[in-house]
């Protein structure tokens, strides 16, 4: 049975399902647990996962992500010609240049990883979010921690400036929007993905019983 656990709907008083004390509720520090003075037994606690926060998070990703690849990362100034460099330009033109599997595999670390993590995240936290449990919830969450290792970005961002500092000697070099966004992404997908996953199978387990 999905369970309503909106602050709206916790009611003010807690009684112990141990001893029949009764509690007023009052607000606890993040991870804290309540426990009755009588015997001890837990009452309630407050969740250390923040799943409004959590969501916010992995949709600002998303839109991150989106402007990240859509504009260019550099632009190159070479002899008077002004070049720009996009994600996908860059993995084109390695797949052009006979490293197929290179652009393959980066396109992989760097575009498909973080998606599938966020668009995963996104499957479990809306429905937690709103007191239910979804479907296929455990195939999910084992998929976000295998994906994990994958989803490189900041490798990516690392070989842009590597590359630029290179470059530099040769054109002028500028950055351009999409590098200021996959900096905002590497720093949002390091938050997102250091949240303890545990809490969020705990939440399950709780609405689940
Ligand atoms: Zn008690």
């Amino acid at each position: 049975m999905a369970v309503q656990t909106g602050d709206d709907s916790k009611p003010e008083l807690v009684i112990c399902e141990h001893c029949d004390s009764v509690y007023q509720r009052s607000p606890l520090p993040a991870g804290a647990v309540a426990r009755c003075l009588q015997c001890g037994a837990e009452l309630y606690r407050n969740r250390r996962v923040d799943l409004d926060t959590m969501l916010a998070l992995t949709v600002t990703s998303m839109i991150v992500m989106a402007i990240a690849n859509a504009y260019p990362v550099v632009w190159m100034d070479l002899g008077g010609q002004s070049r720009s460099v996009t994600l996908w330009g860059a993995v084109l033109s390695s797949y052009d240049a006979g490293v197929g599997l290179v652009a393959v595999v980066s396109a992989a670390c760097i575009f498909l990883m973080p998606l599938l993590q966020i668009a995963v995240l996104i499957y479990v936290l809306v429905p937690l979010r709103a007191g239910r449990v979804p479907q296929y919830f455990a195939s999910a969450m084992h998929a976000l921690r295998r994906m994990q290792p994958w989803s490189m970005v900041e490798v990516f961002l690392l070989g842009i400036l590597v590359s630029a500092v290179k470059l530099a000697a040769d054109a002028a070099i500028s950055p351009g929007i999409g590098l200021w966004g996959f900096a905002l992404l590497t720093y949002l997908l390091t938050l997102i993905t250091s949240y303890d996953l545990h809490e969020l199978w705990d939440l399950a387990a709780e609405e689940q019983s």
